[in-house]
């Protein structure tokens, strides 16, 4: 059967006794059934579990025990629930970039200098090692093979957390079949082939980038720019297995999100923080540094 949510506008896929009365993103009740759609795109790869469900309450109890004292109270202690496995689908991108690039390379190096000093009256020549920097322009071409950037499909679970819970290790990475869902709730992509091309291209600029900051020689490098070629770009959907739970660390607040990874157990949410804790500590840092202030002021002569 097909399901929408209201509030976050996943769309699930689940055989009927799996029905759920809440969504396993944002725990809203707002499900709806939805029409089945003919045009989806079907998933290319799949990633099976390999994390069951007692080890992923153990990984966040440890996550959470491990939150730090900024943390909201009653974080560290939650209560965890709705624990749900949940086929997410992603995109696996791959391409070649070729980039053309310039910059100045500065090199370090030392020089004895000598200068004139007073000493008790009179003038004096010294001498010092100063470090001088050389500057020489550099251009050149990296090729650079980019394979699996993995970005969210979903509107429910968004790339900034599917990044905290990878790496997945993408050499178990098998052909897709149905009979996989067995069991499993999956969720059909919401967000276009051509968004998430954007943010896959997005993220293998980022890496191309610091990939080049790290190639250039030198001691210094300044007025780095670059054109950026892409080819043989590549996209294919795929499911990926994690796990989402939520944790109820105040009756009266709403629970937070933890995900984890099916795979491998990472796990990651958005802890809540206490703002009266951190102006505690910001106070108590401010008396500190005032205190400071005051010692250094009663020596003064
Ligand atoms: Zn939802």
């Amino acid at each position: 059967m097909n399901l929408r949510c209201e509030g976050c506008g996943a769309q699930l896929t689940l055989e009927p006794e799996l029905r759920t009365a809440l969504c396993p993103y944002c725990g809203s009740t707002s499900i709806v059934e939805r029409p089945a759609e003919t045009d989806r795109p079907t998933p290319a790869f799949a990633l099976g579990f390999a994390v069951s469900r007692g080890q992923v309450h153990e990984s966040a109890r440890a996550w959470l025990g491990r939150r730090s004292w900024f943390a909201k109270s009653g974080v560290r202690k939650a209560a965890l629930e709705h624990l749900q496995g949940i086929y997410l689908p992603a995109y696996l991108y791959s391409s070649v970039a070729h980039v053309d690039y310039r910059a100045e390379i500065g090199e370090h190096y030392t020089e004895t200098e000598t200068y004139s000093d007073t000493e008790n009256g009179k003038k004096v020549t010294k001498t010092r090692r100063v470090t001088k920097t050389e500057w020489h322009p550099l251009s050149g071409r990296l090729d650079d093979y980019v394979a699996d950037t993995l970005v969210t499909a979903s509107k429910g679970l968004p790339n900034s957390e599917l990044g905290a819970v990878e790496p997945f290790d993408l050499r178990q990475l098998r052909r897709f079949q149905p009979a996989l869902l067995s069991g499993w709730l999956a969720e059909e992509p919401t967000l276009t082939q051509p968004q998430c091309l954007e943010l896959a291209r997005a993220e293998m600029r980022r890496s191309v980038e610091s990939r080049l900051r790290g190639f250039l020689p030198g001691d210094e490098q300044r007025g780095l720019s670059h054109t950026l070629e892409v080819a043989q770009e590549s996209l294919e959907l795929c499911l990926l297995p994690v796990w989402v739970l939520a944790a109820r660390y105040a009756p009266d607040s709403p629970p937070m999100r933890i995900v984890v990874n099916g795979q491998t157990g990472k796990t990651t949410g958005k802890v809540p923080l206490s703002w009266t804790k951190i102006a505690a500590a910001a106070l108590g840092a401010a008396l500190v540094a005032g205190g400071l202030v005051y010692l250094l002021l009663l020596q003064k002569p």
